[in-house]
């Protein structure tokens, strides 16, 4: 089952998420920018997202969603923190 249970809050830094190589962070900065567009939520630093859209993001990148998890915190995407509260496949 998945580690990415439904009291886990993805919380995304989108100044990090600015800084990343487009080739690979690209979808996911398109999929924020949708939901800031959506929500009329443009100037914040992070960005809270739904658990579900994960789950899509992760079918978007060809990956589990505790991959995508690992590879948001790799990238600085994920806020600190998240490491303690998102598992690595165990659960
Ligand atoms: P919707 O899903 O019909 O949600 C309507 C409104 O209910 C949202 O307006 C928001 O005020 C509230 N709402 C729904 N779910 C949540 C939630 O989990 N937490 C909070 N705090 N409020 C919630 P809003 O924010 O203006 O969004 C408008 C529409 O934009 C949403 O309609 C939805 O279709 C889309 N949207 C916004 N944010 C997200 C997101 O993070 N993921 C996805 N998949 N869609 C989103
Ligand atoms: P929190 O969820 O821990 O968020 C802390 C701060 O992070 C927020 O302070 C805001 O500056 C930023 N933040 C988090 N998610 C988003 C996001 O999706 N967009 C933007 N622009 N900023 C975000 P803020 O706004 O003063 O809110 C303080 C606390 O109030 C939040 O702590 C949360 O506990 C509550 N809160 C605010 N808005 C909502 C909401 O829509 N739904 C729920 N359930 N709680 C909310
Ligand atoms: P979740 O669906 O995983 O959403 C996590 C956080 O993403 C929400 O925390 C909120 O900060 C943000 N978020 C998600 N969807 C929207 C949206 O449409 N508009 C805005 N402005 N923010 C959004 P929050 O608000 O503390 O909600 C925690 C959980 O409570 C949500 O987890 C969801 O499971 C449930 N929830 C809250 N509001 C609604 C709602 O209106 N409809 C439904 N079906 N569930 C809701």
């Amino acid at each position: 089952s998945s580690a990415v249970t439904s009291s886990t809050k993805i919380v995304l830094n989108l100044e990090s998420l600015g800084s990343l190589p487009a080739d690979e962070a690209g979808p996911l900065a398109r999929y924020a920018s949708t939901i800031q567009a959506q929500r009329h939520d443009y100037n914040g630093k992070v960005l809270s997202i739904r658990a579900e859209d994960l789950k899509s993001l992760a079918i978007i990148y060809d990956m589990s969603p505790d991959e995508l998890t690992t590879r948001l915190i790799e990238w600085g995407v994920l806020s600190p923190g998240m490491e303690s509260v998102v598992g690595f496949g165990g659960g």
